[in-house]
């Protein structure tokens, strides 16, 4: 029926809607604020806004407000900020609690069209009565009885709180959805926006297509776990004479070693397994953003996964090698050396006095800027660079030139502690098998930074929880690695947030200066190889 779903472009695929005109749609986002958004989240929202754009309509932040006990309005304010990191502005910012009149006068029309009736059978009866298709003892009480019990419902009374509204569809229809679905509930629950006005509150499946409809939008993209309930939603728009909807799936995103749910990422925080919502190891936008991710890339990942209906959990590579294409080309490149794997140097042949030389922060993109390499006769190189040098090997030191290891000392446990070499200019750097990174040594004119890098595991040890397992047996014992390194003293150019590269080591993003230690921390970027610290060690 999709017939526009299936164009593949060079770019990808052409994703389109049925029935969009240029200039009219209308979508949604609809966030409960419950919670920081997380990565699934960011496929519908992204969705979402592609739409909007492609056919040069609007689109809809629609904080879904219906159950007072889970929603405070702090998290609208995050969920904002969310938004903001994924460079989403909406054009219209609503909330359902704003249609909490009108929800309320379209249910007495479906009740007063007998389309509607209220019910006190006891929960566990009434799961019962749906699944077995009976027909609830209170399916054909008037249209006055009905009348009252929802005006008792209004008023939060114990006799209203035993009462529920459900839609009078069908006691057996094979999709279970039909059953007399429950569309409106008491929660004496005090609203952060509407405060005790209510005492009733319309459910998801009344209040989401009754509010597409009232707010113009044209096309709903659903995740396909709704997609028995299609009819369901359908219905509520014909039986109150509504305008129509179209419903666009799409499927739930899920990753392997990954929790995509608010409630367990509550009890990540909650329990200090995580440092806070914007942890490096937690699927939330801010996250993942703050774990290197940047927009372009989940933007590419959300189109590329957009028309699929499957739902299965996905690997991490394929977003990150995505990622690692759109920070390779604007990445400056600075180099780092371990503290615990730092080799003194003494280059024979170099300048006596210390030299500084401009150089390109990027080879191949003058416009990431310059930076300054400073040259002398003692520099660092890493352990295990020195392990690999043969005697008399002519090796490359990158942005300098040859030289020729001429003698390395070794102690009792076979680590190299100091190395002599002579520069050799005159060299060809194509005949040398190994060009590597160097530091020339801290000096008080010429200071290395002191640096930390940090890498990070998955928080969970199962690639996929089932719904029986209970998280506490599958939380990794240790996630987070931190390791003390010295870096060139251009990276105090950077701003937190910023993207670069540390030659040979990996891509890495700024996060600040650790107010205990006053270094500063880098965090390794996944680049989708799967070759981290973490699966070293
Ligand atoms: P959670 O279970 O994580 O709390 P939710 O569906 O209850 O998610 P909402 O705030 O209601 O959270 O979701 C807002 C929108 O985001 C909905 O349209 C929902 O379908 C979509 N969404 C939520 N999780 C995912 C996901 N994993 N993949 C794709 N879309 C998602
Ligand atoms: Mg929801
Ligand atoms: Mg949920």
């Amino acid at each position: 029926a999709n017939k526009a779903r299936g164009n593949k472009v060079a770019a990808g695929f052409a994703l389109g809607l049925e029935g969009a005109e240029m200039g009219k749609v209308v979508t949604r986002f609809p966030p409960e604020p419950s919670g920081y958004l997380h990565i699934g989240h960011a496929k519908a929202a992204m969705l979402n806004q592609y739409f909007a754009q492609m056919y040069q309509g609007k689109l809809i932040l629609r904080f879904d407000d219906t159950n007072p006990s889970k929603e405070k309005s702090e998290f609208e304010e995050t969920i904002l900020e969310d938004l903001e990191l994924l460079d989403i502005r909406a054009d219209v910012i609503t909330h359902t609690s704003d249609y909490f009149d009108q929800l309320y006068e379209l249910a007495v029309k479906l009740i007063e069209s007998g389309k509607a009736y209220t019910d006190d059978t006891e929960r566990e009866q009434m799961q019962h009565e749906r699944r077995e298709g009976i027909a609830s003892a209170h399916r054909n009480d008037s249209v006055e009885d009905n009348l009252k019990h929802f005006a008792e419902m209004k008023t939060g009374s114990t006799e209203g709180l035993r009462w529920c509204l459900r839609a009078k569809i069908s006691v057996d229809d094979p999709n279970k959805s039909l059953r007399d679905p429950v569309i409106y509930r008491c929660n004496p629950v005090p609203h952060h926006r509407t405060g005790d006005k209510w005492k009733i509150y319309p459910i998801y499946d009344f209040a989401c297509p009754v509010v597409d409809s009232l707010e113009g939008v044209t096309h709903a993209l659903r995740t396909n776990e709704y997609h028995d309930r299609n009819p369901q939603y359908w219905w509520m728009i014909d039986a109150l004479g509504m305008r129509k909807v179209r419903i666009w799936d799409f499927s739930r995103l899920n990753f392997i070693y990954t929790l995509l749910s608010k409630r367990k990422l509550h009890e990540f925080v909650n329990n200090g397994q995580v440092r806070g919502w914007d942890d490096p190891r937690f699927p939330t936008v801010r996250g993942i953003r703050r774990r290197g991710m940047s927009v372009e890339a989940l933007r590419q990942f959300m189109l590329l996964q957009g028309p699929s209906q499957s739902i299965v959990s996905l690997e991490w590579d394929t977003i990150w090698s995505l990622n690692k294409k759109v920070i390779d080309p604007i990445a400056p490149r600075h180099w780092a050396i371990l503290e615990e794997n730092k080799v003194l140097v003494t280059i024979k042949g170099a300048p006596s006095e210390v030299e500084v030389k401009t150089l390109p922060k990027h080879k191949k993109n003058p416009d990431v800027g310059e930076k300054k390499t400073v040259y002398s006769s003692t520099i660092l190189v890493d352990q295990e660079d020195a392990k690999s040098f043969e005697d008399q090997e002519e090796i490359t030191l990158m942005d300098w030139g040859n030289a020729i290891v001429r003698s390395k000392s070794v102690d009792a446990s076979g680590t190299i502690t100091a190395i002599e070499m002579d520069l050799h200019l005159e060299g060809d750097f194509k005949k040398t098998k190994k060009k590597i990174t160097w530091l020339s040594q801290s000096t008080s004119s010429h200071p290395l930074i002191p640096v930390t890098l940090l890498d990070y595991d998955y928080l969970i040890t199962k690639k996929k929880l089932e719904e029986n397992d209970d998280v506490k047996d599958f939380i990794t014992p240790v996630t987070e690695f931190r390791q003390a390194g010295l870096a060139d003293a251009n990276v105090e150019d950077l701003k937190k947030g910023d993207y670069l590269q540390f030659e040979r080591k990996g891509y890495y993003i700024f996060d600040g200066r650790n107010k205990e230690d006053g270094k500063l921390e880098f965090i390794l970027i996944p680049d989708g190889k799967a070759a981290n610290l973490a699966s070293k060690a």
